[in-house]
């Protein structure tokens, strides 16, 4: 290759108004795409084919966000007024506090946008490119300028793109023009002077292909696309936040108006009816605001949110939109696909049968090796006729590659179908690339999951033409007119044919069937007239997808937890039902398929979305209403997707969910969630974690309220008493400053309970704090109320210190608090075992963490001169543990009686 002159930049070009030799000629590319060195070349001067993203919110910004939160400001203005009061300890533990709780949210909240900006990552767009030759998909960032890309419905296009051939292409520009309609596409240049929305021989970085196949060659990547100039996708900032959150973020307000109110009202109290200083009252009541407020309680739920999506990804489910964290945990049914997601769409051809006799074939993958046998003998193109037409036609009437990679195994570019079908041809020594150059392609009809075939057209260097079309059998035999037998075509027996398909539909086979018709030289563009009848059947090729068996045991667990799992497949219903066994889905033997789903009305609609397990012959189209109908039913239904015309089911679904490998962009920016290996049992995994974090969500705000209500009640009882308050203001706050950096956090990182998959999903409107739980909130409160009180009313009456005596009660409430955290665990379950107890590090760090902060306070010389304790003893620290199983099993009890009158009203 002779050294490259300097290529021009693209930007200074109208490539809309250039013919496509020149564009190809300007930009030094060919039909055979670049070369791996010069893509090289170019990535090192033209950088990555990505935007630069907008500079990040400076750090000191982010921690000011932190202050700017309803509950904090409250904690400010307390200790302005604290200060004011010359209270310099007071202020400065409410200082602290804020602080502590800021640096803590700051942290947290980081790590949550870490954690993901990495899940969005694994979402990066992929590109089908032509290089030194060969197809391949590489990642959207690796293109250059020069490249050439292959276009698909579904696709994002990936960089502008000059348009070098475009079949019935449709692209939906509305990211940049704001058009909504797709546009047609087609290869011829344009005036120069056309607007953006007129250029009809490009393709623009970030617009949607909706229809239609397309090639293009790059000629602006990253910032320098037209999308890249306005900058326009970059606008979108996800907030970490989910419907239960900002529901928690007004009841948050309310609470923090109604502990104002109240520690209003105890001032009012304390000075006019029970004529206490109101320096002491005004302190008190500062205590009592800031102990109650339970500021620690939105960095928590974010970042319980966060550990949710990260462990999801980690099981390879990535969430999109974070309300679908939630939304997971009241799944009542899910709608999946069969190909990919219950089978591994590794589609290999097993059976192939002609009109004279049925061959089988060995081996298993995409590997060409294995045999054809006619009645156990080998059998290959040469030696059969027949054998060599139907191979030849699978061959050519395909858009996939296999390529041998160096290590020996092979690699398949495109659709499973595809791949199967040329795999088919190298066994029977048919070799597609040399057919490919016999017959070059003229014109194709793309596969559409609608029309369920694929057509192409094709002619010799002698100019014979030949149309090939290759889909589901009762399509394709409608298509032809007769069958190819020994001698010549012979007429057609549709009964016959059918018999035989349902015959290998009934082993779990995808069947498809293959024609052709031959056609004038001159006959060179192909519509769906041409194959509409007339056509020579070729035979039928059945294609065996495994089970995927960890799918197997998921749909099981789906069920186990009362889900109901519905298949909605494009396959035949014969091939859907005996797929859908092993997964014991239709046992009953309902299929329900497209055609009579059309057939019936609104009525009979509804009642087959709810009955059937299994539909079959679908479009996506029958989504979308089967979707509409269980959401009808008051179910929440997630729903899997890949094409492009999925993507109204999947925005309609509570949880639409898209496949990460076989799933157009189309269908993965409808989805809430991506499944990274397109497996079902990621689905189920999701759905486990999502149940996770609810009951993490509602064990945190079960551990606060009722602790910081207790912390605040203390001093409230005191005051209404007319006592001497047994904690002290700045002792609670110390408490509530400690309890929010160690036991308020740990509940955040529980793992699922033991029985999350053995329980029904959530109801959907279900309160987060069910009446029960109300209950047990008021329980604890008193408890931890009685306890600290009342082991300071025993200290006085006892004749000790009032210091003593404080110090008792202010412990007594934290060792309470401990016992609360072990309770809080579980919601319904007892903690009393091993798993209970010891099953959490989190737990027990913080534990440890407290532990060792409450005996500083108790008995570090600095502190007791700041917090006014006293040093406890041995016999004082066994009491403490005594409060602490004394709270722990009354729970527990509680929980107990909770659980038999649950079983009572289900019996
Ligand atoms: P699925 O739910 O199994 O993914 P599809 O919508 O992909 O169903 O396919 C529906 C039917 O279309 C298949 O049963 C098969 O007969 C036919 N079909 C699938 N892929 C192709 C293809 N690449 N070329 C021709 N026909 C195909
Ligand atoms: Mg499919």
């Amino acid at each position: 290759m002779p050294p490259r002159t300097d290529l021009p930049l693209p930007a200074d070009h109208s490539w809309h108004a250039l013919p496509v030799a020149e564009a190809m000629a300007a930009l030094e590319s060919s039909d055979a795409g670049l070369s791996a060195t010069e893509v090289e070349r170019r990535r090192a001067r033209f950088g990555p084919n990505r935007m630069t993203p907008p500079a990040p919110r400076p750090a000191w910004k982010r921690l000011l966000a932190q202050f700017d939160n309803i509950l904090i400001h409250v904690l400010l203005a307390a200790g302005v007024v604290a200060l004011a009061l010359g209270e310099v300890t007071d202020a400065s533990v409410i200082a602290a506090v804020v602080l502590v709780n800021a640096l803590i949210g700051y942290v947290q909240e980081g790590k949550a946008e870490q954690a993901l900006d990495a899940i969005r990552a694994m979402l990066s767009p992929q590109a089908v490119v032509v290089r030194d030759g060969a197809q391949r998909t590489v990642a959207a960032e690796e293109l250059v300028p020069g490249d050439l890309v292959l276009l698909a419905p579904g696709d994002r296009v990936p960089a502008d793109l000059r348009l070098l051939h475009a079949r019935t292409l449709r692209v939906q520009e509305a990211a940049l023009t704001g058009e909504s309609m797709p546009v047609a596409k087609a290869a011829d240049a344009v005036a120069t002077a056309a607007p953006l929305a007129e250029r009809t021989g490009m393709a623009y970085s970030g617009t949607l292909v909706t229809q239609g196949q397309g090639s293009g060659v790059v000629v602006a990547t990253g910032d320098a696309t037209e999308i890249g100039r306005i900058g326009a996708l970059l606008a979108r900032v996800e907030t970490l936040t989910t419907p239960l959150l900002a529901q928690m973020a007004v009841f948050g307000r309310w609470l923090t108006v109604g502990i104002l109110a109240l520690a209003g009202a105890v001032f009012l109290f304390g000075t006019l009816v029970r004529d206490l200083p109101w320096g002491e009252m005004a302190l008190a009541a500062v205590g009592l605001a800031v102990a109650a407020i339970p500021e620690g309680l939105p960095a928590v739920m974010t970042i319980t949110l966060a550990i949710g999506v990260t462990r999801m990804a980690r099981r390879n489910a990535i969430i999109r939109r974070l309300p679908a964290v939630e939304t997971l945990g009241s799944v009542g049914v899910v709608c999946s696909d069969k190909t990919g997601t219950l089978t591994r769409n590794e589609l290999t051809v097993q059976t192939v049968g002609t009109a004279v006799t049925t061959y089988a074939v060995g081996g298993s993958g995409y590997e060409p090796h294995g045999t054809v046998t006619r009645e156990g003998r080998p059998v290959d193109a040469v030696g059969d006729p027949l054998l060599a037409a139907l191979a030849e036609a699978g061959a050519l009437c395909n858009d996939a590659e296999l390529a041998r990679l160096e290590d020996g195994s092979w690699a398949l570019t495109g659709d499973p179908t595809d791949g199967a079908l040329l795999t088919l041809a190298l066994k029977a020594g048919v070799d597609p690339q040399q057919r490919n150059r016999q017959r070059p392609r003229t014109d194709a009809i793309p596969f559409d999951s609608e029309l369920k075939f694929q057509a192409t057209l094709h002619h010799d260097h002698a100019g014979h033409g030949v149309i090939l079309v290759k889909g589901a059998p009762e399509r394709v035999i409608a298509m032809c007119a007769d069958a190819l037998g020994a001698d010549g075509p012979e007429p057609l027996d549709t009964d016959w044919w059918q018999a035989r398909t349902d015959a290998m539909a009934m082993e779990g086979q995808r069947v498809i069937a293959l024609a052709r018709r031959g056609v004038m030289p001159d006959h060179r563009d192909l519509s769906l007239a041409d194959v509409e009848e007339g056509l020579t059947l070729l035979g039928l090729c059945g294609l065996i997808d495994p089970a995927r068996e960890e799918a197997v045991t998921a749909a099981a667990a789906c069920r186990a937890a009362g889900i109901r799992v519905k298949m909605i497949t494009g396959d035949h219903a014969v091939t859907a039902r005996a797929i859908g066994r092993r997964f014991g889905l239709g046992v009953d033997g309902a299929v329900v398929t497209g055609p009579e789903l059309d057939r019936m009305d609104e009525a009979a609609f509804a009642e087959a979305a709810r009955s059937a397990d299994i539909f079959a012959r679908t479009t996506p189209e029958h989504k979308l209403r089967l979707v509409t109908a269980l959401q009808a039913d008051g179910h929440v239904v997630a729903m899997t997707g890949d094409g492009v015309n999925d993507a109204p089911a999947l925005k309609r679904a509570d949880v639409g969910v898209a496949m990460g490998r076989a799933g157009t962009e189309a269908a993965k920016e409808a989805a809430a969630m991506v499944l990274a290996d397109d497996n079902f049992a990621s689905i189920a995994h999701a759905v486990e974690e999502g149940r996770t974090v609810y009951d993490n969500l509602r064990k945190t705000i079960l551990f606060m309220l009722p602790t910081n209500g207790a912390q605040a009640l203390v001093l409230i009882a005191a005051i209404l008493a007319g006592y001497t308050l047994p904690i002290t203001p700045v002792q609670i706050l110390w408490v509530n400053m400690v309890t929010a950096v160690t036991l308020g956090l740990a509940l955040a990182f529980e793992p699922p309970e033991t029985g999350v998959m053995a329980r029904p999903p959530r109801p959907p409107g279900e309160a987060i704090l069910p009446r029960f739980l109300i209950g047990r909130m008021l329980l604890v409160m008193a408890l931890l109320v009685a306890a600290s009180f009342g082991l300071f009313l025993h200290e006085e009456w006892r004749g000790s210190s009032l210091e003593r005596s404080r110090t008792l009660a202010v412990n007594a409430l934290v060792a309470g608090e401990i016992a609360f955290l072990f309770n809080a665990r579980a919601i319904m379950a007892s903690v009393l075992n091993r798993k209970g107890l010891f099953g959490s590090r989190p737990v027990w760090i913080s534990v440890a963490l407290i532990i060792a902060l409450q005996a500083a306070f108790t008995h570090a010389p600095p502190m007791q001169a700041l917090f006014g304790t006293e040093a406890l003893g041995p016999a004082d620290w066994l009491v403490l543990m005594g409060v602490a199983a004394a709270v722990l099993l009354t729970v527990e009890a509680e929980k107990a009686l909770s659980r038999r009158r649950a079983a009572v009203r289900t019996a």
